[in-house]
Formats: C-alpha cells, sequence, structure tokens
C-alpha cells in the first residue's frame, strides 16, 4: 500500500464546533491510525487476519470504553470524543473499528449499565486495557433482524444456570476472553449473562470465507449445556430494550465511524484526480469528475453535521433511538457510495490493494448490514414519525 497521505476535509469549519480536548482526542487517534494501522492493514485485510498487536495501542488512544468513567479504567470522555475516535479508527479500517465498538458500547457498555458492583470491577478495568477482549451475542442463525425470536435459552438450576444456544456473525467471537451474551430464561424474557472462555461447554469457532471485514475477526459462540455461575447474570436490565439499548451506543459510534471511511476515500479521489492526467490534462479538469467530488465534499459534510449534533444530544442525554438510527443508516449509505464513486475516479487502481478505497467499500458492505441493516433503520424513522408499526 502506497504511503498514508490522508488529508482530513472539514469544508464547513467543524473544528470551530469541537473543544481543545476533542481535538486532542482525534488528533491523537489520527496520528496513531496513521502510525500503525496505515502500513499494515491492506496485509492484514488481504490474509484475512486481525492485528492482535494493535489491541494494547487501541487501548492507548482511549479506544475501548472510551465514555466509561476512569474509576473502571475507562478514558471518561464525552461522546462526541467517543464518536472522533471511532471516526479516525474507520479511516484507518471498519474492521478496527468494529473491534473497538464492541468492546466499548457492546461489552463494556452494558456491564456498566446494567451489571452491579462486584461484575464492574471484575471485568471493566481488564477490557479498558484490552488485556481481556469481549464479544456481544444477540445475532442467531435464524434471528437477525428480529432478535425478539432468540432461540438461545438458560434454565435455573438452583446453584447456576444452564445456558444452551448458538449465536453467529459475532464479531471478535474467537478471541474473546468473555462475551454478554443474550438468552431466554424459562418464562421467555430476555436476560444478558457474562459468559467466560474456559467454561465447559463454551467454544467460539471462526467465520471463514468474509469478503468484507477481513481484518476483523468473525465467529460464532456455541453453547452446550454451559454452566454459569448466578453471579454472572447482568442484574439491572432485561427484556428486549436492553440488547437495543446497547445497540444504540454501538450505532451512534458507527454514523461517526463511516464518515471516516468516506473522508479517506474522498480524499484519495481528490488527490488522484488532481495527479492523473488523461487527454492532455488532469482527470479532475473534467466536468463529470469534479461532480462526483463535488458531491462527495457535500455528503460528507451534511454527516459531520449529523454526527456532531446528534453527539451533542446525547451528551445531553437528548438522542432518541430513532434519531440514531436515521444517522446511522444515512452515514454508512453515504460513505458507501462515496467509496462506490470513489473507485471508478481511479479506474482500474480503484481496484487494488495500493490504494484503500476498494477495502472501504468491501467493509461497508457489512457496516450497512449489521447493527441493524440498512432497511431496518428506515422502518425504525417509519415507527417513529407515523406511529404505525410495519414490523408487526
Ligand atoms: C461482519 C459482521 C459482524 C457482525 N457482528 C455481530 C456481533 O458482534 N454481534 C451480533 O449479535 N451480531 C453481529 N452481526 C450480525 C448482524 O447484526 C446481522 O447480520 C443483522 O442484524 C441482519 O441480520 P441477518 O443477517 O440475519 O439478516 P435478516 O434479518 O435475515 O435480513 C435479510 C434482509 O431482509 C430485510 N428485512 C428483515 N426484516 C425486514 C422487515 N421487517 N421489513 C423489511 N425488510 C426486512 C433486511 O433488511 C435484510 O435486507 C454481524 C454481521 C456481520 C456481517
Amino acid at each position: 500500500m502506497r504511503p498514508d497521505l490522508f488529508e482530513a476535509p472539514d469544508y464547513y469549519n467543524l473544528d470551530d464546533l469541537l473543544t481543545d480536548e476533542h481535538k486532542l482526542v482525534r488528533n491523537t487517534a489520527r496520528s496513531w491510525v496513521k502510525k500503525n494501522i496505515s502500513p499494515i492493514i491492506e496485509e492484514y485485510a488481504q490474509k484475512s487476519a486481525f492485528p492482535e498487536q494493535l489491541i494494547n495501542g487501541l487501548a492507548e488512544v482511549g479506544a475501548f470504553g472510551s465514555y466509561i468513567p476512569t474509576e473502571y479504567g475507562g478514558a471518561g470522555l464525552d461522546q462526541i470524543s467517543y464518536g472522533l475516535i471511532m471516526q479516525e479508527l474507520e479511516r484507518g479500517d471498519s474492521g478496527i473499528r468494529s473491534t473497538a465498538s464492541v468492546q466499548s458500547s457492546l461489552v463494556m457498555g452494558p456491564i456498566f449499565n446494567y451489571g452491579n458492583e462486584a461484575q464492574r470491577k471484575k471485568y471493566l478495568p481488564k477490557l479498558a486495557s484490552g488485556e481481556w477482549i469481549g464479544s456481544f451475542g444477540l445475532t442467531e442463525p435464524n434471528h437477525g433482524s428480529n432478535p425478539g425470536g432468540m432461540e438461545t435459552k438458560f434454565k435455573d438450576m438452583g446453584d447456576h444456570y444452564l445456558l444452551n444456544g448458538a449465536k453467529m456473525w459475532i464479531s471478535n467471537a474467537p478471541i474473546c476472553n468473555v462475551a454478554v451474551v443474550w438468552a431466554k430464561n424459562e418464562e421467555g424474557r430476555i436476560h444478558g449473562l457474562i459468559v467466560e472462555r474456559g467454561m465447559e461447554g463454551f467454544s467460539t469457532p471462526e467465520t471463514k470465507n468474509k469478503w468484507s471485514l477481513r481484518a476483523s475477526i468473525t465467529g460464532e459462540l456455541i453453547f452446550d449445556n454451559v454452566k454459569i455461575p448466578k453471579e454472572n447474570i447482568l442484574p439491572n436490565k432485561s427484556g428486549l430494550s436492553a440488547p437495543l439499548k446497547c445497540l444504540d451506543a454501538a450505532r451512534y459510534g458507527i454514523s461517526w465511524g463511516a464518515i471516516g471511511a468516506a473522508m479517506d476515500c474522498y480524499d484519495t479521489a481528490l488527490r488522484y484526480a488532481k495527479e492523473r492526467t488523461q487527454f492532455g490534462k488532469p482527470i479532475g479538469q473534467f466536468q463529470l469528475q469534479q461532480k462526483k467530488l463535488a458531491e462527495m465534499v457535500t455528503e460528507i459534510t451534511k454527516a459531520q453535521l449529523l454526527a456532531w449534533r446528534l453527539g451533542a444530544l446525547k451528551n445531553e442525554g437528548k438522542a432518541t433511538s430513532a434519531q440514531i438510527s436515521m444517522a446511522k443508516r444515512n452515514n454508512v449509505d453515504m460513505a458507501l457510495k462515496i467509496a462506490r464513486e470513489a473507485r471508478q475516479i481511479l479506474g482500474a487502481m480503484g481496484i487494488s490493494g495500493e490504494y484503500s478505497i476498494m477495502r472501504h467499500a468491501m467493509n461497508l458492505e457489512s457496516v450497512i448490514t449489521y447493527e441493524g441493516t440498512h432497511d431496518v433503520h428506515l422502518l425504525i424513522t417509519g415507527l417513529d414519525i407515523t406511529g404505525l408499526n410495519a414490523f408487526k
């Protein structure tokens, strides 16, 4: 891959909306990505391997538990800082951002929000430092967009619970030390359970043959009569809204992350369009190429404003799930369209691993599906504005 010459577009001077702390956090993550992700990511994506050597650095830039209080090892940052870290990581690669999103919002988040003090103290510092990696098990072979139908279940055996079932498409699963797993009790109510590697009957086979998020490791979580100690149930919330609230936090991060991928594609295409000559002039001088680039920067700017405003609402505790759905859906779709257009600007070079664009495009095909598909987020907006539920 070529040297990373990335320069972030900021067409509407959005930096003026950021505090000094936001800029410091963002710039630290940006430099870290340039130094540590860019030089190796193509090789890892090509060989479909997760670069585990990045884990310590991710912890150091505050990517694990960005908004978890410092007393539990988190970075104690606000929601905009969290978003900016996700943006920078996904500028490097959506797969690396996925690892951090899952760790922060889907593992540390529920343990912090729904766990008791003993659980917080036991798990959060290890997850924040990267000593432990976590995964989040909601999706099942027969239940993706409709997780309420899940079949994974646990039974109260008196001194422990017995867990049976399977989750699939789980990020970080093959390397996780701990998994937050959603399962139904005998009454059919959904609870979160903390499952630890080494528990008998718990296995995490890797899912191979992905053309997308190749630098992120994905797998199954299989529970075959796994004995779960009673103290491993998350006591403070149950029902489907518990995992859905976790997804809100992760989806919010994705709405920023997608901007990172889009910015990288735009910046690459802009530089290429100014350097590449055909018919005796730079291709960036042709109106058709200018239209593509002008529309890209317009869409990135709109997405940046959406994410920033959502972050401000989140900091005030006012962001709704439907607002988060709108931003996730819009920004991922924007990024995927930009990746496809940017790839065309580079002609044949657009499909080469010399540049990041094709990798971003392939990654975004997962990002547009996971954490609620593009269609499902539209229906959430539809429900919110009409009051009529298309899921029933
Ligand atoms: C790389 C990767 C990593 C992932 N990581 C995780 C993870 O860490 N943890 C986890 O729990 N899950 C994870 N997932 C799973 C992901 O969240 C699901 O794939 C997603 O929720 C969609 O579920 P599905 O694939 O079963 O698709 P389905 O639900 O079967 O949907 C198929 C199609 O039908 C459409 N559809 C479904 N219902 C409706 C409806 N009511 N109206 C209109 N259209 C509808 C969908 O929009 C979609 O286009 C991951 C997925 C991928 C690809």
